[in-house]
């Protein structure tokens, strides 16, 4: 890291150092380009106790792991990474600036790897975390349906969301409880009649508590306790999008950045990749799409100026 942070110009400031940012950052770095990635050090990747979906480990790899082993791929090659939120992107003719603790950088680029913050379920940040940990809580059923096999499953969510994330994990076991967080379910009759003929069971709600036990957790209702072995939470997502909303990037109506093929967004020199983009969000997606980011950032750049050694 330079000390004289004003007078740095890097290729690309990539903003977020999870499975998108610093996949980025491997590429970049090894294109012969400066790259700084900034990480405030919540990525979603962070909380996989161990993942078996990810290519490449057959026994799985837990996410902190998967991510130091990505870190120090990227430093290997030049990439710095920097833990610092950067709290303001603006641009200035072809220059974007970043403002961070205080400090401020310029860049030629910028790769948003941002990211997404799933919203919880009501229980505190210890308890939360733990269940997480332990697969008492989960959040994505396209990673670990498979671990919940023939188990005993809630999802506490409501409208189309609830819906959708029950009637998937449906095909991983026939014990699927809905439960409405906050009171009544917003399902048509057609669709309850759809869950009802599939076997999912539908409770009202509210959740009155969330309690975690040795290998079940236990979601009381005003009328009825459950002891699921696992529960999904279908709350939705708060998309981190802002800064490239910030600087003019038209976003989709859940809010994710919109891109071409080359994961270019509307702003020229603002890239995205990752689960701040729509599509599947999983490792390997924002892999692929990282890659496909950083070439066209250099293939972007060297339009502007051949790059040689
Ligand atoms: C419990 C759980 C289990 C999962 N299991 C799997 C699995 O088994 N397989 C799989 O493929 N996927 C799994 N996923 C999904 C996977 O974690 C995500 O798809 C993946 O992490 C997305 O990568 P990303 O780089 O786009 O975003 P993230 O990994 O969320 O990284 C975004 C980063 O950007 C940073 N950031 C955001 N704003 C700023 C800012 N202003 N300044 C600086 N930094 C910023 C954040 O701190 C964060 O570190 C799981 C998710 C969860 C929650």
């Amino acid at each position: 890291m330079t000390d004289n942070l004003e007078k740095a110009i890097w290729d690309c400031a990539v903003i977020g150092g999870g499975p998108a940012g610093l996949t980025a950052a491997i590429y970049l770095a090894r294109y012969h380009l400066s790259v700084t990635v900034f990480d405030d050090n919540t990525s979603r990747a962070s909380m996989i106790p161990i993942s078996h979906n990810h290519a490449g480990f057959p026994d799985g790899i837990s996410g902190q792991d998967l991510l130091a082993r990505m870190r120090a791929q990227a430093q290997r090659y030049g990439a710095l990474i920097r833990g610092s939120k950067v709290t303001v992107l603006e641009k200035d003719s072809d220059l974007f600036k970043l403002e961070f603790d205080g400090d401020t950088a310029f860049a030629r680029t910028v790769l948003m790897g941002t990211g997404v913050l799933n919203r919880r379920p009501p229980m505190s940040s210890p308890a939360h975390d733990e269940a997480v940990a332990r697969g008492l809580l989960r959040y994505c059923p396209v990673c670990d349906g498979f671990e919940v096999s023939d188990k005993s499953l809630g999802v506490v969510g409501t409208g189309m969301k609830g819906f959708r994330e029950a009637k998937f994990l449906r095909s991983y076991t026939r014990d699927v409880t809905l439960v409405a967080p906050d009171g009544e379910h917003e399902l048509s009759d057609a669709e309850r009649k759809g869950l009802a003929e599939l076997g999912i069971k539908i409770e009202a709600g509210p959740v009155i508590s969330i309690e975690l036990g040795t290998d079940r957790v236990t979601v009381t209702t005003a009328t009825t306790t459950y002891a699921f072995a696992s529960f999904y939470p279908a709350l939705g997502s708060e998309i981190r999008s802002a800064l490239a909303v910030g600087v003019g990037a038209r976003i989709s109506d859940e809010g994710c950045i919109n891109v071409d093929a080359h994961q270019r967004t509307s702003v020229p020199g603002l890239y995205a990749a990752g689960d701040v983009v729509i599509g599947l969000d999983q490792i390997s997606h924002a892999m692929g799409q990282a890659g496909v980011a950083a070439t066209a950032i250099r293939n972007d750049l060297c339009e502007v100026e051949v790059l040689v050694r």
